[in-house]
């Protein structure tokens, strides 16, 4: 049996209560005079260690796998992330991308499917390639939670011991990947944008990009199963659907107290958006600090509608406030890979190209010659904004007959 990874040592603790007020997650309480740690709550994260003057919380660093221990690690793992019953293409991708690793290893492709009425989803997922679903249905389970999503995962790894779990790097997916890593002492590698497997080791090499994208890392986590990763959306292509294809389910039966959340979803409000979700558009007209204003948004939401296109931003208009942070490009934002990308007042700092530089067509409209971006611009307009997208929307008004 395993031994406990934190514990207190009684004969050293005096009930001061520092570990409590230390522990951002509330699991603990002392006692007769003695801390106890709920294992429940505790993410292992160590501020009671460091609070203790007594030195009376010890923390075990975890052994790295033996081979032995590494061999018994089967399958790869694709969470499959549904909102509102419908499975996110990123999945998709992931499943694509599964296969020739599970193919490498000789392993089965499995999705993890975590909602509620899940057969249609469980269909689409053998349909996409997956062999085995694992699925817990519950109405619990409808929606994304942080808290029962990572418990609930963190339970299936254990019992089912996979060699590989992907996640996209989407914003369910980086939360949840971390928090199960946790739990289940894993390595994470966040944000790949390229996965192989080592063939003399069987590692599972993962790509992505570092140092504001100045080179490529490829991580390794050999002492450590499961391998986890969270793979970036539209960097991989999907798995070609085989209608009528099947596969084994799994439904998994599951304790109450995974189910458990501190949060409650009261309501869910939709960002209003006229244009479209700048991760699947095949247009996309992107915003910087040369718009001046928020207000100056108005000018990109008109040619993005004549164009069918998305509106995209640099980190600089983020932050000032001028568009939300789902439509940042870039390093700390989202990777996209539209057929054009229109990027109007964008210097093309290196954090901004590593979001947009493989569009297949860059367009780039800066009054400054020698703004970086038209070093990686296909078509450059040289001149400025306010005068140049009024022109445009007008001639592609008149093309495109709107
Ligand atoms: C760790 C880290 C992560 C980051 N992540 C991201 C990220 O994900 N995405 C991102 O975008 N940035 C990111 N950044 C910030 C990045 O370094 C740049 O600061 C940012 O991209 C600059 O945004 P910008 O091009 O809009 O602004 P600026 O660099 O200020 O460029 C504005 C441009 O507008 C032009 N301009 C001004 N007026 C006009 C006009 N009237 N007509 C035409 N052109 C005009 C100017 O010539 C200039 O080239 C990150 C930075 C760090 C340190």
């Amino acid at each position: 049996m395993e031994s406990t990874p934190i514990s207190v040592l009684p004969d050293k603790c005096v009930g001061c209560k520092l570990c409590v007020k230390a522990c951002p997650f509330g699991a603990i309480v002392v006692e007769n005079k003695l801390a106890a740690i709920d294992l429940g709550k505790c993410t292992l994260c160590g501020a009671c260690v460091e609070a203790c003057k007594f030195d009376a919380i010890e923390m075990k660093k975890k052994e790295a796998a033996t081979a032995a221990d590494i061999a018994a690690y089967k399958d790869v793992w694709v969470f499959a992330e549904q909102i509102d019953g419908r499975i996110q293409s990123v999945t998709f991708e992931l499943l694509g991308e599964g296969r020739k690793l599970a193919d490498a290893l000789k392993m089965n492709l499995c999705a993890v499917l975590l909602g509620h009425n899940t057969q249609g989803m469980v269909r689409e997922l053998f349909e996409r390639g997956a062999d085995t679903v694992y699925a817990a249905d519950r109405p619990e389970l409808a929606y994304f939670q942080d808290e029962p999503y990572a418990a609930v995962i963190a339970e299936m790894i254990t019992r089912h011991r996979p060699n590989i779990v992907l996640c996209g790097a989407t914003t369910i997916g980086r939360s949840l990947g971390a928090r199960v890593a946790v739990k289940v002492h894993a390595g994470l590698t966040a944000d790949c944008t390229g996965l192989a497997i080592d063939p003399e080791t069987g590692n599972m090499l993962q790509t992505r990009p570092a140092f504001g994208g100045n080179i490529m890392a490829t991580i390794i986590t050999p002492g450590r199963r499961p391998q986890m990763a969270t793979v970036r959306h539209k960097v991989m292509k999907e798995a070609i659907p085989a209608p009528g294809r099947t596969g084994r389910a799994v439904m998994e039966q599951l304790a109450a107290e995974l189910l458990a959340s501190r949060v409650r979803r009261r309501s869910f409000v939709s960002e209003v958006e006229t244009t479209k979700n700048i991760a699947e558009a095949n247009i996309i007209v992107s915003g910087g600090r040369g718009l001046q204003a928020p207000e100056n948004f108005a000018l990109l939401r008109g040619l993005a509608e004549v164009l069918g296109a998305g509106v995209g931003s640099s980190r600089a208009a983020v932050d000032a406030g001028w568009i939300a942070y789902s439509h940042q490009v870039g390093q700390t934002g989202k990777t996209v890979c539209p057929k054009i990308y229109i990027a109007c007042g964008i210097s093309g700092q290196i954090q901004h190209l590593a979001g947009m530089a493989s569009s297949d067509i860059i367009v780039a409209i800066n009054k400054d010659p020698d703004a970086p971006i038209f070093k990686m611009a296909t078509y450059g307009l040289v001149g400025d904004l306010f005068k140049i997208i009024p022109i445009l929307t007008m001639e592609f008004k008149k093309l495109l007959g709107k």
